[in-house]
């Protein structure tokens, strides 16, 4: 039995505590009470991970200027990314840099001081037709260095941070939102927070995936609150696939390997990106060098005719090697036994980033539908939300600069909102936590004899199998009839530890309830897409439509487990689409 819920009352409730949600709290909690929810550390939330750098035309190793970012962004993100909000994220970049720097981000530095910069892939000079420095970087530790310094700043503000709590709904009243319900994982317990201001800022999904650099904790969290609030995501089909996470688990070895010189080889030792982009190679996109990667596997020139190639550092030299990539070094050694001054890397693409998202306005405010109506009091930024700055696919480094940048306005917009408002908030509806006290209990005394750890390997596979880097329509809609077996499953999992404290299991088929019910918008609006666009490349459709499939895609989860679609244009300001060509 499962004892009353604590309550809880911030003007401010941040859920996440990485770059995102870390930089909004900053700004929120210049002005008004906040709190950050957070169900890992915050200083272990993924964007610990990021290594390779985050992006601005600071100019610190030659000419550069954000009309050449922003033509790359949208170039990148195949002609789906929103160019107003894309507009915002490459302008903010250059003064957001020098504020993480003032607040002591420790970047590398240039022989004459200033922060040190790499090339990346996607990036280029003068409108995609020269080479660039434009990844700002702490060595291969980037992310690291952003999130520990934006956690002191915090601490130092007074920020009331809530370790270890893990949100397992949103409070919503007549289309309002009122704040978050939490279980403490330390002591076991609901918890009600009741906000004037809530925003999601927690991560991403790739966890859905069984080949993945993303940690344990990105299960999307985030984006089941909003389906089971009613409300809808944003181009869930468009997930990125990293070229190089190591055979045979995923794990990422930064793009900053290939920024740095490596090269990509396959088992005839070619270079075989010439083949697919003669002018960019290695440094080609990430959906680009992915596809390249995998038809290189599917044609049988993996190493050794095995699903993996090799990412050749060699030639790079020891002394580098460990100045500006020791992280990389580490993780081939230790997961896979490679010393790479010696011997080359064994990679393989893997689900890495999450295009889609929570839909939101150029100031975080979450939307309710395809009409851009907001949901009162409710925000997100970073990896969950989809603003959209990534469209279809990606640029390296753009996104702990999304988090950055939309983190700080979503900080700054709470803030104006809370200003604005001339009434008390309404009170909480009755028994606001009655949906997550049933589904725990549900868990704790429900059918049984279904494994929760059985259902989460086989939605992992499927995932990995039929909607990876080639999709088609057959593989979809098995999958998509795999995924709603796998939900029916689901209602039969019962957790055998009935322990209130540190329940890991219990966390962990909550967590795939969650990887469940987004699987199916993604999987749905794969189907529905008819075109090659990015990261969702249809074999059965391989060409890229703009004249039907120009649009954002907006899903729903219906009660009987459908998905409803909707669509909303793309925002186009100043490029038309053109074919892409590396
Ligand atoms: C290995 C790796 C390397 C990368 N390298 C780079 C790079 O070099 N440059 C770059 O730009 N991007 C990089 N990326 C992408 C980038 O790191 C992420 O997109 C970004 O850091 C996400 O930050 P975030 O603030 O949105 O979320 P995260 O940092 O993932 O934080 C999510 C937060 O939400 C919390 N949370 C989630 N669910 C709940 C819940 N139910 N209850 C309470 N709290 C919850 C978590 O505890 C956590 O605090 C990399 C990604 C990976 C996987």
């Amino acid at each position: 039995m499962i004892a009353p819920s604590e309550r809880h009352r911030h003007d401010v409730v941040v859920v996440g505590a990485g770059i995102a949600g870390l930089y909004a709290a900053l700004k929120a909690s210049e002005h008004f009470d906040t709190a950050v929810l957070s169900k890992v550390f915050p200083t272990r939330s993924h964007s610990g991970a990021a290594q390779g750098g985050c992006a601005a035309s600071l100019g610190n190793m030659q000419e550069d200027n954000w009309e050449w970012h922003l033509f790359d962004t949208v170039r990148g993100s195949d002609y789906l990314g929103d160019q107003d909000a894309q507009e915002v994220l490459v302008r903010e970049a250059v003064p957001v840099m020098y504020e993480m720097e003032h607040l002591g981000v420790p970047f590398s530095r240039t022989p004459d001081g200033k922060i040190a910069q790499r090339p990346f892939g996607g990036h280029y000079a003068d409108f995609g037709k020269g080479d660039i420095a434009r990844s700002c970087y702490a060595a291969d530790r980037t992310g690291h260095a952003q999130l520990h310094t934006l956690y002191e700043q915090c601490v130092k503000r007074g920020v009331r941070f809530y370790t270890e709590f893990y949100v397992t709904q949103l409070i919503v009243r007549d289309g309002a939102c009122l704040g978050v319900v939490a279980w403490d994982l330390t002591n076991g317990g609901l918890h009600i927070f009741h906000s004037r201001a809530t925003m999601l800022a927690t991560g991403g999904y790739a966890r859905a995936w069984q080949i993945t650099t993303n940690a344990h904790a990105n299960t999307g969290d985030g984006l089941s609150h909003i389906l089971r609030a009613g409300l809808p995501l944003e181009d869930m089909e468009f997930v990125q696939f990293h070229p190089t996470g190591l055979y045979p688990h995923g794990i990422l070895i930064s793009e900053a390997a290939r920024g740095e010189g490596g090269y990509l080889v396959n088992d005839k030792g070619e270079r075989f990106m010439e083949r697919y982009a003669k002018a960019k190679m290695e440094l080609a996109p990430r959906d680009v060098v992915s596809r390249a990667e995998q038809t290189e596997i599917d044609e049988g020139r993996g190493i050794g005719g095995r699903p993996y190639l090799f990412c050749d550092l060699r030639h790079l030299g020891a002394a580098k090697i460990h100045e500006v990539l020791p992280q990389i070094h580490e993780l081939a050694l230790k997961f896979c036994g490679v010393d790479c001054v010696k011997d080359p890397i064994p990679i393989q693409p893997t689900a890495h980033y999450s295009m889609g998202g929570i839909p939101t306005g150029l100031d975080t405010a979450v939307y309710a539908d395809e009409k851009k109506t907001p949901v009162p009091g409710l925000f997100a930024s970073g990896e969950c939300a989809c603003v959209s700055v990534h469209g279809a696919n990606r640029l390296g480094t753009n996104s702990t600069l999304e988090c950055a940048v939309y983190g700080r306005l979503g900080g700054i917009a709470m803030v104006d909102w809370l200003r604005a408002q001339r009434s008390e908030p309404p009170p909480l509806p009755e028994g606001p936590d009655a949906a997550s006290r049933a589904e725990i209990e549900h868990l704790f005394s429900g059918g049984g004899g279904e494994s929760d750890a059985e259902i989460r390997q086989a939605l992992q596979v499927g995932m990995t199998a039929r909607c990876g880097i080639y999709r088609n329509a057959a593989d979809l809609e098995k999958q998509l009839a795999e995924v709603k077996s796998l939900r029916e499953r689901y209602g039969k999992v019962r957790v055998s530890d009935r322990s209130l404290r540190v329940n890991t299991e219990l966390i962990e088929a909550i967590e795939l309830g969650h990887m469940l019910d987004f699987s199916l918008t993604i999987v749905t609006g794969a189907i529905a897409r008819k075109e090659c666009r990015g990261a969702h490349w249809r074999t059965d459709h391989p060409w890229r439509d703009d004249k039907d499939w120009l649009k954002h895609t907006f899903s729903w989860l219906e009660e009987n487990g459908s998905v409803r679609l909707a669509y909303r244009p793309v925002t186009i300001t100043r490029f038309q689409p053109q074919e892409r060509k590396y």
